[in-house]
């Protein structure tokens, strides 16, 4: 997997960090965690301590985190949803966008 140092997402440029320990993906170090997204800090984390497939995965997922964040539109939809849902939706589509790049060999 390409380990990108910043992406850009719509525009705006996001630093992407990798930490070894799944604990300093959380920056309060409370939970572990395979990858988050700041978006006010226009940063993504990711933990570099699971497997290939596992931070392909949580790449896309934040990805689509920031996505959502740089859009209105979408931001309002996610509000009327809850955060039980929006996390659920966004990690089904995460996990199919992700099959699908690879199928298609535009990832890996
Ligand atoms: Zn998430």
């Amino acid at each position: 997997m390409k380990k990108p140092k910043t992406l850009n997402i719509l525009g705006a440029k996001y630093r992407v960090l990798y930490f070894k320990d799944p604990l300093e993906v959380d920056p309060d170090g409370r939970e572990p965690l395979f990858g988050l997204c700041r978006s006010t800090l226009r940063e993504i984390r990711i933990c570099s301590g699971s497997s290939e497939s596992d931070q392909h995965d949580a790449l896309v997922h934040e990805i689509i985190h920031a996505v959502i964040d740089q859009c209105p539109l979408l931001g309002e939809i996610m509000k009327k949803i809850g955060e039980d849902d929006h996390e659920a939706l966004v990690g089904t589509l995460a996990t199919l966008l992700s099959d699908t790049l690879i199928r298609n060999g535009l990832s890996r």
